[in-house]
């Protein structure tokens, strides 16, 4: 049974003691876990160790990074490598977030490179892919995303493939409070799975989590997440804040 997941993705918000007590306050409900239920919190670089202390005795919840090199090691000064997170015990870690292909030029070819350094480490990639607002009004949104896909995964084998989390976010819907409503969600959700299913057999797309991100609130989580194809959220601004996102827990299937 594939995994329902909820990911919390902090970006660059909270100083170390509110992300500590942001923390405490989500961890502190004992929300339990499902079996097939996944609770992933991406924060900033300098809080991994003290998130991952916080964590390690619970079940299902795990923290990840919001980013990795695309390289190795080597003389590439600010950049953090896959073999440092491995390092630190961490098993997750966001790559391709639009506001990383936009803002730092983050292309597909250099995302299937960081795809191929988690794997090498047992890491599972969270693949963020969506297309823009004039993607989406020209309605060639499902052809982008499909090469979002095939560019920086489809070299992988079927087992690989399967280990890799995908994030459908649309950058139209993120942070704007404007969410793709459940027709839309669930009609990319289910092109990307026969995409998949295209490619690698509906057996291993049937195996792949697909988690919906923009917008994503307390209020509108349950309904989002019951569509058959979207297993689960990637959240940003309902993160942040501790009962909001044990809601957004709280709505998985
Ligand atoms: P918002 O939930 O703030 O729209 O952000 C979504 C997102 O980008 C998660 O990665």
């Amino acid at each position: 049974m594939r995994k329902q997941i909820a990911a919390a993705n902090w970006k660059m918000n909270l100083t170390y003691t509110e992300g500590q007590q942001l923390l405490a306050g989500i961890l502190e409900n004992d929300l339990g876990s499902k079996e097939n239920h996944e609770v992933i919190f991406a924060v900033p670089f300098p809080y991994l160790i003290m998130a991952k202390e916080k964590t390690t005795t619970l079940k299902n919840y795990y923290i990840a990074a919001q980013n990795c090199s695309n390289k190795k090691s080597g003389a590439y000064t600010g950049e953090v490598s896959v073999d440092m997170l491995d390092s630190i015990h961490i098993k997750h870690c966001i790559i391709g977030h639009s506001e990383r292909r936009e803002y730092f030029g983050e292309t597909n070819q250099v995302l299937a490179e960081k795809v191929n350094l988690l794997l090498e480490k047992d890491m599972t990639p969270i693949f963020c892919c969506g297309e823009s607002l004039d993607i989406r009004e020209a309605n060639t949104q499902n052809s982008f995303v499909e090469t979002q896909l095939k560019e920086s995964l489809f070299h992988l084998s079927a087992e690989d493939v399967q280990k890799v989390v995908i994030a459908y976010e649309p950058i139209w819907a993120i942070g704007t409070g404007k969410t793709a409503s459940t027709e839309q969600a669930q009609e990319m959700h289910a092109h990307l799975r026969s995409v998949l299913a295209a490619q690698y057999g509906a057996d291993v797309a049937n195996e792949i989590s697909i988690l919906y991100g923009g917008s994503v609130k307390a209020n509108n989580a349950k309904e989002i997440f019951a569509s058959p194809d979207v297993d689960g959220g990637l959240v940003g601004g309902a993160s942040l804040v501790a009962l909001d996102f044990i809601e957004i827990i709280k709505a998985l299937k």
